[in-house]
């Protein structure tokens, strides 16, 4: 397979992401990481070394709308996006498939086991290395404009596709997550995060009329990008 090929699948696939509603598009190499997917059986992941990273913002104004928890306008519209973005990984599946690859798509808040709440891949870690944004203080991934606000999912395929670089950004001197998390969860060190205090708030703010799921988004509105 010719680079030029790569170039063009790449170039063909984010003009489609974008005619669909994508705000981020990016490309990693999924395959030094994905023995670590929770897939099963491993044998799906044959040949699918590339992970199509693709994101749509959420709207800026419905962000505005969460104070000291989160609105129900809030949680109806990060619904929403996550349907969104899942449609443009079906699209983008479906388009790959007819051009003779396999793929196959990772939907937003799929979680693969309930008791761990954890997911088959992490579109974070994909997003991140695909050059959609850097790991912040949060856990989330920050992308340089559009900061947290953002719905990730993935595409795992074998369709030659060029590949992104990971953004040269940190958080830096900020620490605005810090401060801003009710929960007391985020620490200056992402590793230190107390992500049980976050489950645990997580799971009052779902008990509240009109909410119904585990979202806060005090970090997400918290953090502007760099
Ligand atoms: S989701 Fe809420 S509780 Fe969890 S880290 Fe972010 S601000 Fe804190
Ligand atoms: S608010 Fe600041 S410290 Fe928190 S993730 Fe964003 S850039 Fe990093």
């Amino acid at each position: 397979m010719q680079a030029t090929d790569s170039l063009s699948n790449y170039e063909k696939l984010k003009a489609a992401a974008e005619a669909e509603g994508a705000s981020l598009f990016g490309v990693a190499d999924v395959s030094l990481i994905k023995d670590g997917f929770f897939v099963e059986p491993k044998s799906v992941l044959s040949g699918l070394d590339y992970g199509v990273s693709i994101g749509v913002r959420l709207a800026g104004r419905i962000i505005e709308t969460i104070a000291n928890k989160p609105s129900k306008i809030y949680a109806f519209h990060y619904k929403r996006v996550n349907s969104l973005v899942d449609e443009i990984a079906l699209k983008l599946s479906n388009h790959i498939q007819k051009g003779g690859y396999s793929a196959l798509p990772i939907p937003a808040s799929y979680v693969e086991d309930w008791g761990m709440m954890r997911g088959a891949l992490s579109h974070k870690e994909i997003g991140r290395l695909a050059g959609n944004g850097f790991i912040g203080r949060s856990g989330l991934l920050i992308n340089p404009e559009y900061g947290a606000a953002v719905r990730y999912a993935t595409v795992l395929t074998d369709m030659p596709l060029k590949l992104d670089k990971p953004v040269d950004i940190t958080c830096g001197e900020c620490a605005a997550c810090v401060a801003a998390c009710p929960a007391k969860a985020i620490k200056k060190d992402a590793k230190d995060m107390d992500l049980e205090a976050c489950r645990e708030l997580l799971k009052a703010f779902a008990n509240k009329a009109g909410i119904g799921h585990s979202i806060c988004g005090i970090c997400v509105k918290t953090c502007k990008g760099k």
